[in-house]
């Protein structure tokens, strides 16, 4: 593995002497923003363990956060392959986009040609993006049990208690099996989605991450114990 010294001299600036940088969360995985690095604002990077950009706009160094507070405590820097760009995985402080985004990139272009439109596959999702999902709902559960938005089902759930929470978790199942033995799938999708939800949002009442239940599942994969189940 190279150095840090190395790794710094392989970076290939533009002509402008900038390197755009891809910002990244380190848990979820989801794309939060891109912005320019200068030599100086990576070295302020590395030195501070927070991220560090040059403003194109404003022609000065950039610490993200500074005014709004939501820095990124920044756990990795990669560069791709032909060293032109740079990848900054973090845990954010807060939205990553001045709009109050968690990311910058929430407008979608639709797309058109259903030939090649595997957006609405499964499939088409990696196993990062798959887990990404699960991540985001469990942010986004907990964000609304610390600020319960006025009008939000889940702040109703919340604010109802954990036994209305233990109701709906049965509810769901009971109709989950139900879809199932009706062998209607469209039905049992929006079920077992309806399952998932209720049981994430028990278990941020509860207090147990959810990383918890991907290290018992992960386990059990190592080592199958059918009997457990
Ligand atoms: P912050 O760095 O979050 O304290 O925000 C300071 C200023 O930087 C904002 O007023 C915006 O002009 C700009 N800014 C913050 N986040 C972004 C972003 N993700 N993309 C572009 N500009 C940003
Ligand atoms: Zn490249
Ligand atoms: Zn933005």
């Amino acid at each position: 593995t190279l150095s840090q010294k190395e790794a710094l001299a392989g970076i290939r600036w533009n002509e402008a002497g900038l390197v755009p940088a891809v910002v990244q969360d380190a848990s979820s995985l989801e794309v939060l923003m891109v912005a320019y690095m200068n030599s100086e604002s990576l070295q302020l990077s590395l030195e501070s363990g927070q991220t560090w950009f040059w403003s194109r706009s404003r022609s000065e160094l950039w610490h993200k956060g500074g005014t709004s507070g939501n820095t990124q405590a920044i756990t990795s820097i990669s560069y791709d392959c032909d060293s032109d760009t740079l990848l900054v995985k973090v845990v954010p402080e807060g939205p990553a986009c001045h709009t109050g985004a968690t990311s910058c990139f929430f407008r979608e272009i639709p797309l058109n040609n259903p030939t090649t439109d595997a957006s609405k596959s499964v499939s088409s999702l990696t196993d990062g993006e798959r887990f990404a999902v699960l991540g985001e709902l469990e942010r986004v559960i907990a964000e609304r049990e610390v600020e319960r938005p006025e009008g939000a089902y889940t702040t109703y759930l919340f604010d109802k208690g954990v036994d209305k929470i233990l109701k709906k978790v049965g509810e769901e199942a009971s109709e989950t099996i139900i879809a199932a033995k009706n062998k209607d799938n469209a039905e049992l999708r929006l079920e077992v989605s309806d399952l998932i939800y209720h049981l994430l949002v028990l278990l941020q009442e509860r207090k147990l991450p959810l990383d918890e239940i991907m290290e018992e599942l992960s386990t059990r994969h190592e080592r199958p114990r059918r009997d457990q189940y």
